[in-house]
Formats: structure tokens, sequence, C-alpha cells
């Protein structure tokens, strides 16, 4: 929470390190904090947070029961900006420790700054979402960003069809109890 390894510290509020319980079965991962979640120190808090709420709602999923939330860096960029490769190369080790204490069997990147970062640098969320890949025992599946299907809705559905897919795997992982 005292962390001054990148120049985002000059502007933060607070430290956006994470929210969920320490068991969850899968982990979210955003690029990094926005206004709202500066000020409140929590992650996805603002309208995007609230969508995302809905989505993990329909997924039989929550932040107080399986789902930890968590950004790639930790405090907000300026203006909103994507964060800065070495900025990320530098925050990346609090989420490296972050999953190796969580040991999620799922990790599901929101939008292109994560997807890319995680799961490869050349993923292109409008192709390859809703698909899982595994890596190192670990299942990866990227999808939309809140904030973008806020600014997008037609890809709402989409990010509807990637949430029912994921209940399917959390369920056939025992993540979640059952599906109808
Ligand atoms: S973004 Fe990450 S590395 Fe940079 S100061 Fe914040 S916690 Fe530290």
């Amino acid at each position: 929470m005292s962390c001054e390894k990148c120049e985002l510290h000059k502007t933060r509020t607070n430290v956006v390190f994470g929210d969920g319980p320490p068991d969850a079965g899968i982990l979210f991962v955003g690029e990094g904090p926005g206004e709202q979640e500066d000020l409140s120190g929590k992650p996805f808090v603002g309208r995007g947070g609230k969508l995302l709420d809905q989505y993990l709602e329909i997924a039989e999923l929550s932040r107080e029961k399986n789902v930890y939330i968590a950004n790639i860096v930790k405090c907000r960029p300026p203006q909103n900006r994507d964060p800065k490769p070495e900025e990320q190369e530098t925050c990346i080790n609090w989420l490296r420790e972050q999953t190796r204490i969580l040991q999620p069997q799922i990790i599901v990147c929101l939008g292109r700054v994560a997807a890319q970062r995680l799961i490869s640098p050349n993923f292109l969320v409008t192709k390859e979402h809703g698909e899982f890949i595994e890596k190192s025992g670990i299942l990866f599946m990227g999808t939309f960003h809140p904030a973008a299907l806020l600014r997008d809705p037609r890809r709402k559905e989409d990010a509807l069809a990637d949430f029912l897919a994921l209940r399917a795997k959390a369920a056939e992982l025992g993540i979640i109890d059952f599906i109808e």
C-alpha cells in the first residue's frame, strides 16, 4: 500500500490492490484503476464495476464468494491513459504474488491491456474473446472491459456469451455448485 516503485505513485490517491476472498477460484484482471477506484481504493466500483457485477451475477459468481478482482497496475494512470509498458513491468510482480497466493483455477482478462499482457501479446479481444487457453495449469480467458461495453453496447451480447461460458466452466471445475 506504500509502494513507490513506479511513477504512478505520484498522482494516485489510493493504491487499489484487489478485492475478494483469498480462496476465490477465479481471478479477474483489468488494466488499472479509474477515477472512482482511485478515490475509493477498491477495484471496479464505478459504472463499469456495476456492469461487471451484473455479469458476475448472471454467471452465479460474486466478489463476496468466489471471485477476486485486481489490475495489472495498482495505481491510476493519469487521465485514464493506458499503463506504460515499464509501469506494467514494474507492477506485475504484485499481481504475480497475488496469483501465487490465490492459486486461481481460472484467470479472466478484462480488456486488451490485461489480455495482451497475460495471454498473448497479439491477443485480439474482438476475435478471441471467450476462448479458454491453458497456461501453466491455469485456464485463461479474455473478454471485453466493462468500460468498453459502456462505450459500445453492441458488444454486450458477446460479453454475455463469454460469462455464460465462464459459468459452465466454473461448474465443470466445481467453483460453483451447479447450473440449471
Ligand atoms: S502502479 Fe504498482 S508499481 Fe507503480 S507505484 Fe503503484 S503499486 Fe507500485
